[in-house]
Formats: C-alpha cells, structure tokens, sequence
C-alpha cells in the first residue's frame, strides 16, 4: 500500500480525553474514530488489525471443531423471556420496539439465540457434540464506558456455545476452549493467563477468565509468577486425546480475580517471592453453565436408551475490540505502539527518504515490488516530505521493520533495516533486504504455536 493512496489520519497531540496509553495510540495513529459514548468507528489501519486478531481467533476455534455462523445483533424479546433474562437482565440491555411495536433486544449475548437454533434443528445425541461461534457486534449499555474500545457500548465478541449431552461432555468441550484460548492469545503476542472466576448461581470450578496483566486493568488479580512464563501446549491441531492434564497442569498454580481471590489460600500455596498482585484485563471468559437455558427453553435430544435428555452448555467469550488496545497496552514505548508480527497492520514499511528524487523512487519502487512478489504485507511511505516525519509515523503506528533507503545509501547499494521493538539497526546491500525481511518475519506469523 502506498502512503499517498492510504487512509491514514494520524493525529499530532495527544488527545485529552484519553486517559490510558492504549486509547491515546489508537487515536493518534488513526485506528479508530469515536462515533458517540462508547462507540467507535474502526479506521483501514485499525480495522486491519481487528481483522488479524480476528483471523486468528477463528482459526484457532476452528481447529477446537467449533464451527463458525452468524446471528444477527436485533433479537427478539420472546426468547429473552422464554429464559426468563428479559426481565432479569439488567439496565446494560438495550431494549426497542420496531414499527409494529414488537418487543426487541440488541444483543448483549446470544445464548438464548443459539439455543433456540440448536432446539430446532437438533434431535439426537448422536449430533453432538456440537460448538457453534460466531464473531458478531454486541451492545451493553455500560454505566462507565471507557479507555476507547477497551469498554465501549456496542463492541465485537467472539461468543461460542458448546452443547454436549452430560457433565463429562461438557467438560471435554471446556478443556478444548481452555486450550484453544491459551494459543490464541499467545498468538498475538499476549501472555493471558487463566484465572478462576465467578461461576455464579450455577457454582463448580469450570469458570475461567483469561487475564493479560497490564497496570491500567480494570480489576485486581492475583497469580504465580510461573504461570507468566508456562511454555504453551503444542498440541495435536485436531484437538483429539485427552486435555485434561494440560487444564490441571494450568490450573495447578493459584491464579485468581479479585472477586475470587483466598487471600488465605493465595498466600499459603504461593511462596512469597513467586506472589503477583497485579492488575490486569480480561480478553476471555469461558464457563459451564448446565442446563440453564437448555432446561426452560427445552433444548432436548434422545439420549442413547430413547429416553430424552436435556442438553448441558457452556458459553466462550473473546473481547476482538478489546483484545486490539490490550495488545497495545502490553506492547508500546514512547514513540508509539510495537505490534507482533502476527497482528500488524503491516509487516513492514519502505521509508523513501527522498520522496520526488528519480533515483531515490526508482530504487524504491522496485524494492516495493520486490516487497510484493515476497508476499510480505508492506506499505511504501512514498510522501514528499522530510525524514522525522517518516520516522516518526512509522514508529507511532508500530510497523515491525522499517526498511529505510535514501541518496546516500543508493550511493553505496546500501539499505538499512530497523527492527521497531529493539531499536536495532542494520546495514545491507540493497538487493539482499528483502530476502532478510522475509527470513525475519516468516517466523513470527505463527500460524501455528
Ligand atoms: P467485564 O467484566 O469486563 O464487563 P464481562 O464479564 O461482562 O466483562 P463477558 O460477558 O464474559 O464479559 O464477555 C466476553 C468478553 O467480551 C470479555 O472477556 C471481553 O473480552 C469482551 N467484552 C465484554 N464487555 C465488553 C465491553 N464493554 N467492551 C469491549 N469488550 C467487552
Ligand atoms: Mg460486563
């Protein structure tokens, strides 16, 4: 993508309103645009990455055997009442009537939705296990949105629902989200770590939030400090055998949210030095909740003796709104943000250092080219104007390598490399960039973990 042709409004000063860096990035380097209270609009350069952390997401439920669909965001009071939710949901709900005064929802959650998909359509035990997801806007009418997209009213969510014909099923499709969560946050660079949270009215243990410590997070947290640095499980990319040990080998260390949180309990299984409070911010919350909405809304199947049986679910939430200004939140300086290789807008940015010299384009262009034929996602800052500029936009908006050429390197057939996350530098002859480039990145797309 050439520069001149993009649309990349950066902003100069800080914008006040913005208390937290991540939210002063994404609106300085033009990823995002408030729309109203709470709500944003995504710019091409946020949007590309919204839809990287996206990608990822959705390849890694994929590969769990959750299998991605669509509902939409406007539902209808009947179901919510069917669950008993319409009344029992509170304010955060953003309720309205259509022009035959038919009574609506904005969908804050979908399980009432999918349940009443999978009542329709599914009879047997022999249809499951099943796990439908789908990546869909959400509106909460929150008391206090805040930090930009971190918490906005209406928000994108990752949601799945697993359906399974017992408690043990049930589990199985936990364990395959638990693992499946703890790849994709390690894929986008982030180190979010399980924690036990409130299972509410349903009680048992399978409730877990995932949490990526950050001293802007909104709740209190309280972990092992091995925790932050657990290797993650390569496992079989069809999810078969038994994960268990994986979940129990996570979950063995004390890891807690501040409404969980045993105080007692923390400080006799952790030893002192190896104690994290901290704060953080939750991406996912995944949980078992039985038959909860199976039960009233009569979602049920033929078990295997022909007797009928109600279904046991659970939900998977990921925030792909929040997960953007959290990955920024980890991963930034003091001239911008720094993306992973596997969510940047960019692989890398051509910094012509002449822009509107023959030379110093010609050389350029076909650099540009070279970028293009090696499949690496680039953008050319062909702009006519002075270096710091260049530098400076390119470090704020965190391309991970900048390939800089200008007159006095084309002189000497050299090119300089400069890796946005050590400030390292490197001299090359100019036809030997692009191949380095593609060696430096290659790596780190981390399709796989
Ligand atoms: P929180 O405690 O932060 O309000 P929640 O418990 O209401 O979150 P869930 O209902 O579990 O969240 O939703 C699943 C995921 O959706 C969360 O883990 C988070 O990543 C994302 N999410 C929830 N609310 C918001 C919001 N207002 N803005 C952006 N993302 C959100
Ligand atoms: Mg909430």
């Amino acid at each position: 993508m050439r520069l001149t042709r993009y649309f990349l409004p950066v902003l100069k000063e800080t914008p006040k309103e913005a208390e937290i860096i991540s939210h002063q990035l994404m609106l300085r380097a033009g990823l995002i645009k408030q729309q109203g209270a709470g709500s944003y609009s995504w710019l091409p350069l946020g949007y590309k990455v919204l839809m990287k952390v996206q990608r990822i997401i959705e390849q890694e439920q994929d590969r769990s055997g959750a299998i991605q669909l669509l509902m939409p965001t406007l539902q209808s009071a009947e179901l919510w009442r069917e669950s008993g939710r319409y009344e029992a949901y509170g304010r955060e709900m953003l309720r309205l009537k259509d022009r035959h005064e038919r009574e609506m929802v904005y969908g804050p959650t979908n399980e009432e939705m999918i349940t009443d998909i999978f009542r329709t359509y599914v009879r047997s035990y022999k249809d499951l296990p099943l796990n439908l997801y789908h990546i869909q806007w959400k509106f909460r009418d929150e008391v206090r949105p805040r930090f930009g997209t971190m918490r906005s009213r209406e928000f994108l969510m990752k949601d799945a629902y697993s359906f399974d014909l017992d408690r043990e099923g049930a589990t199985a499709a936990f364990y395959r989200m638990f693992v499946a969560y703890l790849r994709t946050f390690h894929r986008m660079g982030l180190t979010a770590i399980p924690m036990r949270a409130d299972s509410g009215p349903i009680g048992g243990d399978l409730s877990y939030e995932f949490i990526v410590l950050a001293d802007t997070g909104e709740s209190a947290v309280f972990c092992h400090a091995d925790l932050l640095k657990k290797p993650i499980p390569a496992i079989d990319t069809d999810f078969r055998g038994d994960l268990e040990p994986i979940f129990k080998d996570w979950t063995s260390l004390y890891a807690a949210t501040e409404e969980m949180v045993d105080q007692q309990a923390y400080e006799a299984s952790v030893p002192e030095d190896k104690r994290v409070s901290a704060r953080g911010i939750e991406v996912g919350h995944i949980f078992y909740f039985g038959t909860k909405y199976s039960a009233p809304m009569k979602a049920v199947v033929t078990g295997p003796d022909g007797k009928e049986v109600t279904v046991h679910m659970g939900s998977y939430g990921i925030g792909p709104t929040r997960l953007v200004p959290a990955i920024i939140e980890a991963s930034h300086d003091e001239n911008g943000i720094i993306w992973p290789v596997s969510v940047a807008p960019f692989e890398a940015v051509l910094i012509n250092l002449k822009a509107g010299d023959a030379e110093s384009d010609a050389a350029c262009e076909a650099l540009y080219g070279a970028l293009r034929a090696a499949g690496i996602d680039a953008l050319y800052d062909d702009r006519d104007q002075g270096a710091g500029g260049k530098f400076a936009t390119a470090d704020l908006i965190g391309i991970p390598y900048q390939l800089i050429l200008g007159p006095r390197g084309l002189k000497e057939g050299q090119a300089e490399i400069k890796h946005r996350q050590t400030g390292a530098r490197e001299t090359l002859p100019i036809a030997d960039a692009v191949g380095r480039l593609k060696a430096l990145i290659e790596p780190q797309r981390r399709d796989q973990v």
